[in-house]
């Protein structure tokens, strides 16, 4: 569909983002679900912004599931949502300053005070709800980058926090940004993730939908994107089909 999704596993993206931060970056991070595809089908911005990022990680159960009816073997699932906790855990003991941008107004906080509590060497440049409006956006970026931070995580829901940093990450001065969706409230119990086995067998998708009935619209993406790649719809019209 015009993304390169990259066969990553979780070990492999901590060791890029590892070596972007090394190096200062910027590298933004793309986690790919269905919903991310069918909307870059119709969305040139979008889509521009998903071919540009540094990389896409196969957040979606659905997006392994694809490449596998067409011959590839993505080796894991890498979800958005494991990948903040895991990059906490990392950013503790190399010394990584981490910014939490988004969600609603309290949550980034809350976000943050349970990932101190877990990890008590973790140093958070700041947290800030904001808002994803452009008008905005210049004085989001200025105190980002005051903060001196080196990991981004930006929680606007996809497309606005992935097109958000397209925008301004080389003016945050952070190295890496990465759209993360729903994680913040995830990780301040706001929201309550599907159980590991529920996520073992593919259906977390069917959980949070459970969770959150509102989703379904949304969601409707899901049985659309599975009919495309059933009927062999889904390959982009005039563009190579690209691996990485
Ligand atoms: N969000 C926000 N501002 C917006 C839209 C969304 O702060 O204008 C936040 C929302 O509060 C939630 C996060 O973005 O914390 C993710 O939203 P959603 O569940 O839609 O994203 P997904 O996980 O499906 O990508």
């Amino acid at each position: 569909m015009g993304v390169p999704i990259y066969d990553v596993t979780m070990d492999e993206t901590v060791d890029w983002i590892t070596r972007w931060i090394a190096h200062r970056g910027p590298a933004q991070i793309v986690t790919v679900n269905p919903e991310f595809l069918m909307r870059a089908r119709h969305d040139l911005g979008f889509l521009t912004a998903l071919r540009q990022a540094h990389l896409c990680i196969p957040d979606g159960i659905g997006v392994v599931w694809a490449a596998r009816r067409r011959g590839f073997r993505l080796r894991e699932r890498v979800a958005g949502s494991d990948l903040v906790p895991r990059l906490a855990q990392e950013a503790a003991v190399r010394g990584w300053r981490v910014f939490l941008l988004g969600a609603a107004p309290g949550v980034a906080e809350k976000a943050a005070a349970v990932l101190v509590e877990q990890h008590p060497d973790l140093q958070i440049a700041g947290c800030y709800a904001g808002s994803p409006a452009v008008e905005e956006e210049t004085a989001i970026a200025k105190r980002i980058s005051q903060s001196q931070s080196d990991l981004l995580f930006v929680a606007y829901g996809a497309p606005k926090q992935d097109l958000w940093l397209d925008r301004n990450l080389h003016r945050t001065g952070a190295a890496v940004g990465i759209g993360v969706g729903g994680s913040f409230d995830f990780i301040a119990g706001i929201s309550r993730r599907a159980p590991r086995w529920v996520q073992r067998i593919g259906l977390e998708w069917l959980y949070r939908l459970m969770q959150e009935p509102k989703r379904w619209r949304r969601q409707l993406a899901l049985p659309h994107f599975a009919l495309l790649v059933l009927l062999g719809l889904d390959r982009p019209q005039g563009q190579p089909t690209e691996t990485h």
